[in-house]
């Protein structure tokens, strides 16, 4: 068993003063598979006194100084994929191949944007013309916790690391407790790529220890949180009280709209959408939104999708789905797959238990709901594994409703052939982002939500500025550096 119990602190690796033992268990074989400390407040303590004393020199170095630092990462991670990869598909179960594609991919793809991005940043500016005396500065927020969740490790690590790191911020990361192993790599990668002593430091601990001191610390000036809407009120509570910066990356219940003349894909890219991941992606697109002309031939194709959809152990190559990552999990989506049966959902595939043939592992079986109505709780709340809930339409209009009437707001979807309509659609669903016809977002496009998803936007320009302040200054020396 891996033993992974030392916290990544001012440049060095140390023991826990305060920790707690806990196992990360495979999802694939209920194994334990790791050890890891959970620290307490000595710990966070010392890596937020740690980010302190390195942030006024790491706040004012040159920018190229830390872009430098930032490509050497990158090509650090780069070469690190495999051991990354390996370490995500252990913790959290994606099978290999989407670990190594996508779940791995996702970073490399998120650092190479950053370092373009960083090219737009301006550190100086003029006001404008009119006030020649005038300049903007912008810098770093100062100390940064940074709190992340175990569906996409790397994606949302290299989301708030690299950005903070660019904007001379310090931080102290700590990475979900369910899916620690890959941080360690990724803080490995940070020492050797001669990140300076206390810039960046890393501590494992749970949501009520360590996630706690961080959010209530007096030094810690920005939390950005990546997780459940339930943990980001718990942490924008307890940050009121010394009112530092929140940034929130929280859940979905994304709304995914086939019109009768969406093209021939659309339904496969939707059911392979909400199922990818094992369905444990805030972005998934769990309620198909259906024209009634297209709704029974919808509802047979997506329950040959789900019936063709393979699910196995996360080392195996293949096309397959995973297992979810945790027995808490297991159980809150076999409890959500009874209510959708209880509250009246005409249940098409899948469903309780675990696959046939299969009675280890927290494996799950692909699922479709259809009949559903928005008001039942399987369209209401985030399930978190691979099951889809698909609800008729009659009209645009009723669409629009639909897809609003919820408390989130990160990813909706079109699929129409019809150009205005698209446009008329994207300006009218309430969410950070519309993707439609399958296009995914730009290289740098900005990624969160509105409503219970967060006020965040990570990734890009966005991205980097979330971990800015704007500073006004008058009377700026024209003639002086
Ligand atoms: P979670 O909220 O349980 O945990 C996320 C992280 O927060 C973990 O590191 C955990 O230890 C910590 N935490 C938990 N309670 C805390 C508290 N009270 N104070 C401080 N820290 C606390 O979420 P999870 O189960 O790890 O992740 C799944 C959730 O993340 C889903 O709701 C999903 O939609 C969301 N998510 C959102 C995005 C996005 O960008 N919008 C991306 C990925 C995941």
């Amino acid at each position: 068993m891996l033993d992974k119990r030392q916290f990544y602190i001012n440049g060095t690796w140390c023991d826990p003063v305060a920790g707690q033992d806990l196992q990360v268990i495979n999802p694939s074989t209920e194994e334990p598979c790791a050890v890891i400390s959970l620290g307490g407040v000595a710990d966070t303590d010392m890596a937020v006194a740690a980010a302190k004393a390195a942030l006024p020199d790491w706040m004012h170095t040159d920018p190229r100084e830390r872009l430098a630092l930032v490509e050497r990462v990158l090509d650090l991670y780069k070469a690190r994929a495999e051991d990354m990869a390996q370490a995500i598909s252990l913790e959290m179960g994606a099978p290999i191949d989407l670990a190594r594609s996508s779940q791995v991919g996702a970073g490399t793809w998120h650092i190479s944007n950053f370092i373009k991005a960083f090219e737009q940043i301006e550190f100086i500016s003029p006001l404008g013309e009119h006030a020649p005396d005038d300049r903007i500065i912008r810098e770093a927020v100062g100390v940064c916790a940074l709190i992340t969740p175990w569906n996409w490790p790397m994606n949302q690590v290299t989301l708030k690391v690299i950005p903070a790191l660019l904007a001379g911020c310090t931080m102290v990361l700590k990475p979900s407790e369910i899916a620690p192993l890959s941080s360690a790599i990724w803080s490995e990668i940070l020492h050797e790529a001669g990140t300076p002593h206390g810039v960046y430091n890393m501590v494992n601990g749970d949501g009520p220890g360590v996630g706690t001191q961080l959010s209530g610390h007096p030094d810690v000036d920005m939390v950005s949180f990546t997780g459940s809407t339930r943990a980001g009120i718990a942490i924008s509570k307890n940050a009121a009280e010394t009112l530092k910066r929140v940034h929130l990356e929280l859940g979905g219940k994304g709304a995914n709209i086939i019109f009768a003349d969406a093209d021939e894909k659309a339904v496969k890219r939707g059911v392979a959408h909400c199922f990818q991941n094992t369905g444990q992606s805030c972005n998934a697109p769990t309620r198909m939104l259906v024209e009634r002309a297209v709704y029974d031939q919808t509802v047979e194709q997506a329950r040959e999708l789900a019936e063709g959809t393979s699910v196995g152990p996360a080392h195996e190559s293949g096309r397959h789905i995973g297992p979810v990552v945790s027995q808490m999990q297991f159980d809150k989506i076999q409890d959500l797959i009874q209510k959708g049966m209880d509250e009246g959902a005409n249940l098409v595939a899948g469903g309780l238990g675990r696959p046939e043939g299969v009675n280890r592992g927290y494996f799950v079986r692909p699922t479709v709901f259809a009949d559903v109505t928005n008001d039942m709780t399987i369209a209401r709340e985030e399930i978190f594994g691979p099951v889809l809930s698909i609800l008729p339409f009659d009209t645009e209009e009723e669409a629009i409703r639909i897809a609003n009437d919820t408390v989130y707001g990160l990813t909706n979807y079109v699929q129409s052939q019809d150009g205005a309509r698209r446009n008329r659609l994207a300006r009218r669903l309430r969410a950070g982002m519309i993707e439609m016809n399958g296009k995914s977002r730009g290289a740098g496009a900005p990624f969160g939500g509105m409503k219970q998803s967060g006020n965040g936007r990570e990734g890009g320009v966005w991205g980097i500025e979330d971990f800015l302040e704007v500073k006004a200054v008058s009377g700026w020396a024209n003639d002086a550096e």
